[in-house]
């Protein structure tokens, strides 16, 4: 017999202080529900629906909540809801045909000059209206040797100018994953520019440490963040303070939004986010109509609110804070703008 000893994960102290904030999220819905003084009539439906997707909240993300308020903007986005068990016509596992898009294991090629690399398929927060929640990350997931075929797929492709790193979120890996990573492709001739697209900068703002800085300041392409805000309440304190650090990176800061029902479906709210990224470097890029996966039904705005959210967004803004309405339809070469018709 083999004795068991503890696993290496737990004889090696956490590398940062990120990763230990990361490991402290609040995983129990009874622990959620206690801290913001919720009643518990939430609790039964909200333990039935973290079976299916389990429940994951940084406390920073937490402290951003009003407590009393089960209505909370932000609470809304991770509190698993009863709702999340009724199937729905048109929403599905995989909504938007990602399965068929590989060209190499876990390297998503849909559009032209562009390419979207999974590189873990953890996030600090679990979003209940995930389109990737029930993506079979166990098969794509980029251990060191599994990416070796993407790097040389990219390498080999002179069409990709491109590189999205994407998850999950790539900001999961350690800096030291992170830098490997991407000095696998520093030789690559025709890549120009390195995009990220992360929300743990923004629920998990301990995560833009000193390391993660110095490793996006090192890059040699033209970097672009993507961040994931979908209410202005997001935009606070700790988060405000890594969106500064981000900023003296130079990257280019860019913001996308899903549109959903009871977190930010109003025009009010909408021009506030954008108003509060304009004022913290960050500027409006896609607001995204849900996509129809499993248990997101009761999210989902119609297209035609959406269209009239944006035209109130229109007559109210400057240009550059308007963000595009787009949706993913499977088979298109790019998102697809949602426009008014006739
Ligand atoms: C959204 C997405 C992109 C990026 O599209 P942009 O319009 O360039 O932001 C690239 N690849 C995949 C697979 C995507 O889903
Ligand atoms: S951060 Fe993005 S990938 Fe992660 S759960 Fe939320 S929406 Fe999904």
């Amino acid at each position: 017999m083999i004795t068991a000893t503890p696993t290496t994960r737990y004889q090696n102290p956490l590398e940062s202080t990120w990763q230990q904030h990361f490991v402290e999220a609040i995983t129990d819905p009874a622990e959620l529900l206690r801290a913001l003084d919720l009643g518990s009539e939430w609790l039964a439906p909200a333990e039935a629906a973290a079976k299916l997707f389990p429940l994951r909240v940084p406390r920073s993300f937490v402290a951003r909540m009003r407590c009393g308020d089960p209505f909370d903007p932000l609470l809304r986005q991770v509190l698993p809801l009863g709702e999340e068990l009724f199937e729905a016509e048109g929403f599905g596992s995989d909504p938007i045909s990602e399965s068929g898009y590989q060209q190499a294991p876990g390297l998503l090629r849909k559009y032209s000059s562009r390419a979207l690399l999974i590189t873990t398929g953890a996030c600090a927060v679990h979003c209940r209206y995930c389109f990737r929640r029930d993506f079979p990350y166990e098969d794509q997931q980029g251990e060191t040797g599994r990416w070796r075929e993407a790097i040389a797929s990219v390498t080999a492709d002179p069409s990709i100018e491109e590189l999205i790193l994407s998850g999950g979120d790539p900001l999961s890996l350690s800096n030291a994953r992170l830098n490997a990573l991407t000095n696998s492709f520093k030789g690559v001739p025709h890549l120009r520019s390195l995009r990220l697209h992360t929300r743990n900068a923004i629920v998990l703002p301990s995560r833009i440490d000193a390391g993660a800085l110095d490793w996006i300041c090192s890059l040699p392409w033209r970097v672009t963040i993507v961040l994931h805000v979908n209410h202005a309440q997001e935009l606070q304190s700790d988060a405000l303070e890594a969106l500064a650090r981000l900023s003296t990176t130079g990257a280019l800061l860019l913001n996308q939004s899903v549109l959903l029902r009871g977190v930010n479906d109003d025009a009010a709210t909408l021009s506030a986010l954008s108003r509060t990224l304009h004022m913290h470097g960050v500027l409006p890029y896609y607001l995204h109509l849900l996509d129809r996966v499993s248990g997101s039904a009761h999210f989902e705005v119609s297209e035609s609110r959406g269209l009239e959210i944006v035209e109130a967004l229109t007559s109210t803004l400057p240009g550059y804070l308007v963000p595009k309405l787009v949706r993913e339809v499977p088979g298109a070469t790019s998102k697809t703008a949602i426009v008014a018709r006739g």
